[in-house]
């Protein structure tokens, strides 16, 4: 009895060891047989993606070793930190790419290496996901977060008709717009007017500009936006939360949620910030991007390859759509259900 005790306790201390072992990003020593991966960040200082960055170190604990690094928003940095990750042989790879026609040189020099890529969040071009069986996407379809961001709107509206400033039975918009050619902020823009449209609602847009996924930006752009048009603006479409924030504190400041007067702001991702806001009455909808899942599915990813075997629904968890995509469904978030949604994932 007692010596069948210290056995489980000698194999319960041995699974403790290998599970500290493999704690941190990056931790080398003492890991033992843990495969090692590496992740390369578009930039750190990303509210969305410091949460998809999070999750795949979570994940990683007891399993592999993962490198997260941060490319600063500039891809000769990456394709240094790539470089790096493929002279020291690590098994598999992550890149959440800088510029997304840079996706190809990537693809070249992982597939001489013999490397397999988990690209996540900015979409490589088809063409060059072609280039190699061993490339693999993992993102959210973004034309679907801009339809949700519509039904959000029209749903407002159709409820409210005295939120039309003008009287005149048309949604007079201002658009904060994310990075220009990223495919969230080309189809977010396009779809969440089309879903509007869709909706029956009749749209007139005032001005758009971009904010580049950026807080601070957004500020600025949307008090901008109020001493050109003031009055004139039925509502503010963001394409992520940081920026649908900074306009809510421009309207703050030109005296909008207090007094009843309000304006109607939407915002996808549903971060932790955001949901708050959500719940101040400030933000009225956003779209959840679900940055755990994502997670899940590019550490699944790359836990499969670096063992050297062909992800599937059953080792992964997800779907591999035409073989070399997961995509992973938004959902709406509005105060409503913000606790319930956020509370699942
Ligand atoms: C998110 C943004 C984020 C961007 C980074 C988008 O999917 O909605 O918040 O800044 O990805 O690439």
């Amino acid at each position: 009895m007692k010596k069948a005790w210290k056995a489980a306790m000698l194999a319960t201390f041995a699974v403790g060891t290998l599970v500290m072992a493999g704690c941190g990003s990056d931790s080398t020593s003492g890991s033992g047989d843990l495969p090692q991966v590496g992740v390369a960040i578009y930039k750190f200082d990303d509210t969305f993606m410091s949460g998809v960055r999070a999750r795949i170190d979570a994940d990683a604990k007891g399993k592999a070793k993962v490198d997260i690094v941060d490319s600063q928003n500039s891809q000769p940095t990456q394709n240094e930190k790539v470089d790096l990750f493929l002279n020291k042989k690590y098994k598999a790879i992550g890149v959440n790419i800088v510029d997304r026609p840079a996706a190809g040189g990537i693809i070249d020099k992982a597939k001489a290496a013999n490397v397999p890529v988990v690209f996540l969040n900015r979409e490589p071009l088809k063409e060059d996901m072609a280039k190699w069986d061993k490339v693999y996407y993992v993102g959210a379809k973004a034309e679907q977060s801009g339809e949700m961001q519509g039904k959000i709107l029209a749903d407002y509206f159709k409820k409210h008709p005295e939120a039309y400033k003008s009287n005149d039975n048309v949604l007079h918009y201002v658009l904060i717009k994310g990075e220009p050619g990223h495919q969230d902020a080309e189809l977010r823009s396009k779809y969440v007017i089309e879903s509007l449209k869709n909706e029956g609602i009749q749209v007139q847009e005032i001005a758009q500009d971009t904010a580049m996924w950026d807080r601070v930006k957004g500020q600025e752009k949307m008090a901008a936006f109020l001493s050109s048009y003031g009055d004139k603006i039925d509502a503010v479409i963001a394409n992520n939360d940081d920026m649908a924030l900074g306009a809510i504190e421009a309207l703050k400041a030109a005296g909008y949620f207090q007094n009843g007067k309000y304006m109607p702001v939407v915002g996808v991702d549903a971060t932790a910030p955001a949901v708050q806001a959500l719940k101040d009455g400030t933000l009225l909808g956003t779209v959840l991007n679900n940055a755990k899942k994502q997670g899940d599915a590019v550490f699944n990813l790359m836990f499969v390859l670096a063992k050297g075997e062909t992800p599937t629904k059953e080792n992964t968890g997800f779907e591999i759509v035409d073989k070399q995509y997961i995509w992973v469904p938004y959902e709406i978030v509005t105060k409503e259900n913000a606790d319930q949604i956020l509370g699942d994932k």
